[in-house]
């Protein structure tokens, strides 16, 4: 029998922050090929080689599809009515004896990616009503998303370049050639790339390693880790030196211009450029060229954010785009209008509450709460240490902090201390295999999907909606069940409580609330749509280019998204000051107290004489998440988790090619297999996260086979941006010997 033709249907990828659009080719039933999407109005055609382990993942045997339940130790299936009567009877005491801060949640990555997740895990947390929220975003991201909400007034009002149009683009601690973006979602930054330097634009990168994309780069500065806050500090101070600050447009926006001036006076070139590594007159050469480029951008990521300064980093990219003239203005650094869910389209245009931090405090070591959560580094110490408000039991959300989180070896013996844990996972991994009861996720191929983040990220403005590829699985719970049910549990409303019903009563309410007299109209118009679609539904049509539900009939709603494979673009990034701004004086704030005090501390270390080996991460184009090390097509080819490490530092050490090394820091050590690179600055090595698939009970078997080291068990679950929370990962001193324990 001739085989039927393959159906072509379509993905958001999930893979990574870039988004791109995939097309999946289906033959009954199973997928036969995924290729880049040519219609797709964001991504036109790009794939990385991660897009196409889509069909691993979905076909993964190792991916979860029962519920699980650990029975005297073992985890055996469950149907979903069972595990939830485990949950049931096993949560509720905790919360009845001891409140609701003895139960914490921890949220991953891979949660960004599912719009059910990002959606309702709120609903849960609220019903659960604790303080104890961990998430990825104190890994990673928490000192851009502060640094913004200090500037501009709300948390992802975030400025990312305009690489479209830009001319001249300064890049720090990001490699965007292995990830094609974050905070910026921006696929196929190779070819944008190319374009810009085509025309004549330059990509300036500074790095500790010569990454694949300094390699591209028309200059490339080699940088001590951890100084990235001096360098941008010297910069700013030689615009203000030598008459180069420029506010252009942004003039009559901006506030604390004098102050900023004033504080940043200790941080001339000259004084700052032993803490860098990099000469004065470099610095003040880039300081020149920013001011000079009519079209330009500062952009900083990860290794930016995972340092003692990640907050002030952060603050200071924008702070240059700022006083070059750079930041809102075509072909810079601009802010995206998203269709649906950014909180900087929604309530008054051009002032607002601001942000505040510290509204509580973590019970152990008082880290102040910022954006609703506490430092993924205090997990450990809230479940361990006794007394009022321990933390006794744990749901985790697509997160697996024992291999992402700082000194994964304590945090795994804290869980095993806990009365009761819940993972909502696809795998059972590192983390879950604590877990007493595993609910797993949805196969992305057997989900809708909206990017409910990215698109506020996103280099340029658009919306796209895909529908499932292949029917769900009958043993399969949509996600947004699974939260609204343990969210009734969290309530008291038991196990077996009419979790549809009550979505619609809560979404009916939010209406109430959202749209006063209108709200009956509001509800006919959204129709019979349930879960998810209806928030998204409801988002769109209010949303800065929706169809104001009836009111504005070219505008934007679900149907017409649905109806409209490939997405719609929205255009170009426009500028958005005042609008966009949220800040009490309605004003760009240059110079938050919080961040003019934390100058004084980066001024008081100043001199303080650098270590002489640190580790860096590194991100690779095949992984992004640690199951990613599970799928076939992404684990073969050459073993990855290799330390690079500059020659001449092998030699000191007696390390050649290929040797295994003992790594320690904080007195812990992993073994580590050497790879000498010259791409390394001296006395910095590297060492990609998320890898160790070495402990027992896990059940990825793929990974399992080169399992790699966990880099972040050496590292310190207490050293943190004190402002962000967020965790050092990135410039930690270690010691590298050829002595392998
Ligand atoms: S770049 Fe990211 S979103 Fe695009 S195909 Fe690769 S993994 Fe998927």
């Amino acid at each position: 029998m001739p085989r039927p033709e393959a159906e072509s249907r379509y993905r958001i990828c999930p893979l990574c922050e870039a988004c791109c659009g995939l097309e999946v080719q289906v033959s009954e039933g199973r997928v036969v090929a995924i290729r880049g999407d040519e219609r797709d109005v964001f991504s036109h055609g790009y794939i990385c080689p991660k897009g196409v382990a889509l069909k691993d993942l979905h076909e993964d045997p190792d991916r979860l599809r029962t519920p699980l339940i650990k029975r005297d130790g073992r985890f055996v299936p469950a149907s979903w009515d069972e595990a939830f009567a485990e949950i049931d009877r096993r949560l509720a005491p905790i919360l009845a004896a001891h409140g609701r801060d003895a139960v914490a949640v921890t949220l991953g990555n891979p949660s960004a990616h599912k719009m059910a997740l990002l959606l309702y895990f709120p609903r849960l947390l609220k019903a659960l009503g604790t303080k104890n929220f961990f998430s990825a975003s104190t890994l990673d991201q928490m000192p851009k998303q502060l640094s913004s909400g200090l500037m501009f007034g709300h948390w992802l009002s975030v400025a990312l370049p305009d690489i479209e149009r830009c001319d001249y683009l300064l890049m720090l601690g990001a490699n965007p050639m292995a990830s094609n973006g974050s905070l910026w979602t921006v696929p196929d930054f190779r070819g944008k790339l190319r374009a810009m330097q085509s025309r004549g634009g330059r990509l300036v990168v500074v790095d500790p390693r010569r990454s694949e994309t300094a390699a591209v780069a028309d200059a490339h500065h080699f940088i001590r880790p951890g100084s990235d806050a001096y360098l941008l500090a010297g910069i700013a101070n030689a615009l203000f030196d030598e008459g180069l600050v420029r506010l252009g447009r942004l003039g009559d926006h901006v506030s604390g211009l004098d102050e900023l001036r004033e504080a940043l006076q200790p941080f001339a070139p000259e004084a700052v450029a032993t803490r860098c590594g990099i000469e004065p007159a470099t610095i003040r050469a880039l300081a020149r060229e920013l001011a000079a480029a009519p079209r330009a951008a500062v952009y900083g990521r990860i290794g930016t954010c995972t340092q003692s300064f990640g907050t002030l980093t952060s603050w200071l990219v924008d702070v240059l785009n700022a006083l070059t003239g750079h930041l809102d203005e075509p072909g810079c650094a601009m802010f995206p209008k998203a269709a649906a869910f950014a909180a900087n389209t929604i309530g008054r245009p051009g002032s607002g509450r601001g942000i505040t931090t510290g509204r509580h405090t973590s019970r152990v070591s008082g880290a102040p709460e910022v954006f609703g959560e506490f430092p993924m580094g205090c997990l450990a110490e809230e479940i361990e240490t006794p007394g009022a408000g321990q933390v006794k039991a744990l749901i985790t959300i697509a997160s697996n902090p024992v291999l992402s989180a700082p000194n994964g070896p304590r945090l795994s013996a804290a869980l095993d201390a806990l009365d009761f844990m819940v993972s909502l996972d696809i795998y059972l991994n590192e983390t879950s295999r604590h877990a007493d009861v595993i609910l797993p996720g949805v196969s992305a191929l057997e989900d809708e999907h909206y990017d409910v983040a990215f698109p506020q990220l996103s280099h340029r403005n658009h919306a796209r909606f895909n529908e499932a590829v292949l029917p769900a699985d009958p043993a399969s719970q949509p996600e947004w069940l699974t939260l609204m049910r343990l969210a009734g549990i969290a309530l008291g409303r038991g196990p077996a409580f009419d979790a549809l019903a009550w979505d619609d009563e809560l979404a009916a309410q939010e209406v109430r609330r959202g749209f006063g007299d209108h709200a009956d109209a509001v509800l006919r118009a959204i129709g019979p749509r349930r879960g998810p679609q209806r928030l998204l539904d409801l988002a769109l049509r209010s949303g800065p280019y929706g169809d104001a539900f009836g009111l504005k009939p070219e505008g934007l709603t679900l149907d017409r998204l649905i109806a409209t494979p490939g997405g719609i673009d929205l255009g170009p990034l426009q500028p958005r000051i005042p609008e966009l701004l949220r800040t009490p004086s309605g004003k760009v704030e240059l110079a938050p107290p919080m961040l003019l005090a934390d100058l004084l501390r980066a001024r008081r270390e100043l001199d303080e004489p650098h270590a002489q080996l640190v580790v860096v991460g590194r991100r690779q184009v095949r992984s992004n998440n640690s199951w990613m090390h599970n799928l076939p097509t992404l684990a073969k080819g050459p073993f990855r988790c290799t330390a690079l490490v500059h020659p001449d530092d092998a030699r000191e050490r007696g390390l050649t090619e290929g040797d295994m090394a003992t790594l320690e820091s904080n007195g812990r050590r992993i073994q580590v297999q050497v790879e000498l690179s010259d791409e390394m600055m001296a006395g910095v090595i590297s060492l990609p996260h998320g890898w160790g698939h070495d402990l027992p009970g896990a059940q990825l078997q793929v990974a399992a086979q080169r399992p790699g080291a966990n880099l972040n068990a050496v590292l310190d679950e207490g050293a943190r941006d004190p402002l962000s929370g967020n965790a050092v990962l990135s410039g930690v001193p270690v010691r590298l010997s050829a002595r392998v324990a």
